[in-house]
């Protein structure tokens, strides 16, 4: 018999191996130091027990042999504990995300409560059922399970309990598409949570009340309880729920329109699970603020928090599958070492089974991966293309300019502008307008730059690389020659364009800084001396600008 303060500390140090893993690893090994050395063999299947569970939290999968091994000891052991054991070995296998295996243990638990005859027991092993019922996928079954245990939890009185249930529900009824139910459980857990103080368990079920009751159009009361809860876990030492209150939050203020409020509660989650290393929350809030970027036009940013929802869904998945490698592997060797063979064999081909399942799983999570990073890749590049024309941007040619500036003494730039283009637009219409800057992506293509970009509006660029002035210079004529003769009748009879172009090249910059503003600002100024010369033409030194007429 275990002392009754050994008993208490125990069913404690259980509860919160849970949350708060390393601390109840920490306090594990402080009290059992202080243990006389009798009690210590006597409490040691309950103490591996609660350290098992604690390790497995903690990503040790040295737990679960630890339990497997102490559940396989307990035959002789108080009824209570070989309860304890089954349970908590279900609990710790929904934890490594193998379902079938939870399962199990939580039926066998099931039995165990029913041949004590111990209600409380039953109704645990129930909640334990429909967890892994629910996280196998089964919501339904999971909701006929919780609602047994709920039933039981309440004709013992026990509220606490009777709240996680009801939480479990709530959970289970969003999932399948029922908010108002789910609103209803959630409602009556938080009742219970208030009426028992039992706080955190309050601002837990205030953040999921928020979700229901946005899908239920209730958005007023939706943001005022998502506040509630954001506040309430801003008080308290673990951020985790706060990141979560602060994600649900910033939904409901997306739903009320207020982007920028929404923002600030992402970023706010943001910082916070990147103190905590929550994954899951870490991707769902990068992939929000890509969201709200994009639709803000803010492409730059929207592609780096993608990138970053990406990465941390990558280093989540890899984890998982890990975890759940490494807990078969478990399985394996610890049946590797027992006698029975036909059981042996059994149990293998069914863990072989199971590592293909889950070979086959992590191909097609990789080929998603590779189409995931494919569709990057093609953002990335649309994000360094004009949308209109397909040339460079703005972004691109910059990018360019930095990288070859270092290595191309000989570099030129050539700044073109469409003459008289508003006239265009106020003739003959905006659209026809775009039409034109759209033709003109062929002929700067074809004329034989190293770079040709779209600078906005309708201003355009060339960048040459190499070669000489002449070549460059050329080149630009040929364009404003192509571009003079060039039928536009598809577009408009009465159309005619033209396009004025300032050349500049690095070679002839030796008094100014030879920087590329510099360069930019020289093409510029020779392609508003074209302008002033009467447009339609090139200007590439610095005498022509005073040929206006
Ligand atoms: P200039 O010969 O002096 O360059 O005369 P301009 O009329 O071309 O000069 P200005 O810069 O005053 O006008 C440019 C016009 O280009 C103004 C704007 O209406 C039009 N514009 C800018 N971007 C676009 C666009 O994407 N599509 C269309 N259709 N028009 C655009
Ligand atoms: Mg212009
Ligand atoms: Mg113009």
């Amino acid at each position: 018999m275990l002392s009754p303060a050994l008993e208490s500390d125990l069913t404690r140090l259980a509860g919160q191996a849970l949350v708060r893993p390393a601390d109840t690893l920490a306090e594990l090994q402080t009290l059992e130091a202080a243990l006389p050395a009798a009690e210590q063999q006597a409490a040691a299947l309950a103490l591996a027990r609660v350290r098992g569970l604690a390790e497995v939290c903690h990503g040790e999968l040295a737990g679960l042999e630890r339990l497997l091994a102490a559940q396989r000891a307990s035959t002789a052991a108080p009824a209570r504990l070989r309860f304890d054991l089954a349970r908590t070995l279900a609990i710790a296998y929904a934890h490594t995300g193998l379902h079938d295996d939870s399962l199990e243990w939580a039926r066998h638990a099931l039995d165990l409560a029913r041949q004590a005859q111990d209600p409380q027991a039953q109704a645990e092993a129930l909640l334990s059922c429909g967890v892994a019922i629910s996280r196998g996928g089964d919501a339904e079954q999971g909701l006929a399970l919780y609602a047994q245990a709920l039933e039981g939890f309440e004709a013992l009185g026990l509220a606490r309990l009777q709240l996680a249930v009801r939480n479990n529900m709530g959970i289970n009824l969003k999932n399948l598409g029922r908010p108002a139910e789910a609103l209803a459980q959630f409602e009556q857990a938080l009742a219970l949570a208030e009426a028992h103080g039992l706080h955190d368990s309050a601002a837990l079920l205030r953040t999921n009340l928020a979700e229901p009751l946005a899908q239920l159009g209730r958005l007023n009361e939706a943001r005022a309880v998502g506040e509630q809860a954001a506040a309430e876990h801003a008080g308290r030492s673990h951020p985790a729920g706060e990141t979560t209150a602060r994600i649900g939050l910033g939904l409901v203020l997306l739903e009320c329109g207020e982007q920028e409020r929404a923002a600030a509660q992402f970023e706010r989650a943001l910082a916070l699970c990147t103190q905590t290393g929550d994954r899951l929350t870490l991707q769902r809030a990068h992939w929000q603020l890509s969201q709200l970027h994009k639709r803000a036009g803010r492409h730059q940013e929207a592609l780096a928090h993608l990138e970053a929802a990406h990465e941390a869904e990558r280093a989540q998945f890899n984890e998982d599958s890990d975890r759940r490698r490494r807990a078969l592997q478990v399985q394996a060797e610890l049946l590797a070492a027992q006698t029975d063979a036909n059981q042996q064999r059994l149990r293998r081909l069914e863990l072989e089974r199971a590592h293909a399942e889950l070979r086959s799983l992590h191909e097609r999570l990789q080929a998603a991966d590779r189409e995931k990073t494919r569709l990057l890749a093609r953002l990335a590049e649309e994000s360094r293309t004009d949308a209109l024309t397909g040339l460079a941007n703005r972004r691109q040619f910059d990018e360019r300019l930095t990288l070859e500036w270092p290595r191309s003494p000989g570099l030129q730039l050539a700044l073109i502008d469409v003459d008289h283009f508003k006239q265009v637009n106020d003739r003959f219409g905006h659209a026809l307008g775009d039409a034109v800057l759209q033709a003109l992506a062929q002929p700067l293509r074809e004329a034989r730059a190293d770079l040709a970009l779209r600078l906005g509006g309708e201003e355009f660029g060339l960048l040459f690389l190499h070669g000489d002035r002449e070549r460059a210079l050329q080149a630009c004529e040929a364009l404003c020659e192509r571009l003079r003769r060039q039928d536009w009748a598809a577009l408009h009879p009465e159309l005619h364009i033209t396009v004025s172009i300032g050349l500049a090249g690095r070679a002839e910059m030796a008094a100014a800084p030879d920087l590329p503003a510099a360069l930019y600002a020289r093409a510029d100024a020779r392609l508003y001396a074209a302008k002033r010369a009467g447009r339609d033409r090139v200007v590439a030194d610095d005498g022509q600008g005073s040929l206006a007429p």
